[in-house]
């Protein structure tokens, strides 16, 4: 069977070795003679493995003893409002930096719960730069500082982690978790929805610093409060059992396959060799991003003419290069380089791209 080389955002490909090994598991996971899908997650079986889950991740980004992890539902969005729930008290601030669409989003349903202060935007200027560190105005008495570390339509994404002094940083890792190593001591919390480089949509993964969760809030329900989903293993209610097992597959592949540095290096030359093609292709092809802060994950350009753009796609689709479909907001095209994406992918893509470029010349 021959499948497409994957370039969508998200949902987004997954390492073909786990979904293998997946299918293979399907009827008959861990000599239970059933699927994982199908069974209790209170069952031995199944907490044995999330333990497991827990503790590999843990390894591959050196996460420190006192950090909890959490595999939570809800998708992101549900986690830009539960955040400020969890971490401020009514009435206090927050500061959040804009980078682009779903930093945006985050502070937007932040509103109801925190007063958002925006400490630094790239907006005026279409998010095509970072604010500047020095530009920033941060409150030192604000409740956390958030950043969305990859935005995923714009196509910009933090190199550095910003120093923010004691105010905790919270970080939408969505779109770059697991792309390369991190120090996860410069975060009082990182968030990220599963379906990019961890595994299906339905699960959100976080990383919190213990003594956040210690913190004073309004009153909530429980299932919204991460102190009762650390305290329950993150099974206050029925987790996402199968997206939990399938990030656990992934979480394998990427230590069987050199763990984050290994991935950072293959991220690296895989985003060089695309912006390359794009910057060489003398003005075919463009894209508007300051280069110091492109982003390594999601590559949005255009094509001169926007004219020829049903041709490159339908061609494109054709010659097996699946969704490169620009986002809505944007139009053009984006090819999304996550960490499942292979270097072979990309060299497809790029020769296609020369090619197309020549024959429309
Ligand atoms: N943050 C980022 C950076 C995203 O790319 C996305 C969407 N894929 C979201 C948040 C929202 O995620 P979800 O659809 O899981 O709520």
């Amino acid at each position: 069977m021959s499948r497409v080389w994957n370039f969508s955002a998200g949902p987004a490909a997954l390492p073909l070795p786990v979904l293998e090994r997946a299918q293979r598991e399907l009827l008959d996971w861990n000599g239970s003679s059933a699927s994982v899908m199908e069974q209790s997650h209170r069952g031995k079986r199944f907490i044995a493995m999330a333990q497991q889950v827990e503790a590999n991740l843990r390894e591959l980004m050196s996460i420190p003893d006192d950090y909890v992890v959490l595999f939570e539902q809800g998708g992101a969005t549900q986690h830009f409002a539960q955040i400020p729930m969890n971490l401020a008290r009514e009435g206090d601030s927050a500061d959040y930096i804009l980078t682009g669409h779903w930093s945006e989003k985050a502070a937007s349903e932040a509103a109801p719960y925190v007063r958002v202060n925006v400490a630094a935007s790239s907006k005026a200027d279409s998010y095509l730069h970072m604010p500047p560190r020095e530009t920033w105005k941060l409150d030192p008495s604000a409740s956390y500082v958030h950043i969305a570390s990859n935005e995923t339509i714009h196509g910009v994404e933090f190199h550095q982690i910003p120093d923010v002094g004691n105010v905790p940083l919270v970080a939408d890792m969505s779109s770059d978790i697991l792309s390369g190593p991190i120090d996860v001591r410069r975060f009082g919390l990182i968030y990220a929805g599963a379906q990019k480089n961890i595994g299906p949509s339905g699960l959100v993964l976080m990383i919190i610093r213990r003594d956040l969760l210690e913190r004073p809030t309004r009153p909530m329900a429980k299932i919204f409060r991460y102190a009762e989903q650390a305290a329950n293993d993150s099974m206050l209610n029925t987790p996402n059992t199968w997206g939990w097992y399938l990030a656990g597959l992934t979480f394998e592949w990427l230590r069987d396959n050199g763990g984050l540095t290994a991935m950072a290096e293959c991220n690296r030359q895989k985003a060089e060799l695309l912006y390359a093609t794009i910057d060489g292709s003398g003005g075919f092809y463009h894209n508007p991003i300051d280069p110091p802060v492109r982003s390594r994950m999601n590559v949005p350009f255009t094509l001169q003419d926007s004219r020829l753009d049903a041709a490159f796609l339908q061609e494109s689709e054709a010659a097996g290069l699946m969704a490169l479909k620009g986002h809505k907001a944007l139009g053009g095209m984006r090819a999304s380089l996550y960490n499942a994406v292979p270097p072979e992918a990309v060299q497809a893509l790029v020769d296609f791209m020369r090619d197309f470029a020549r024959r429309h010349s």
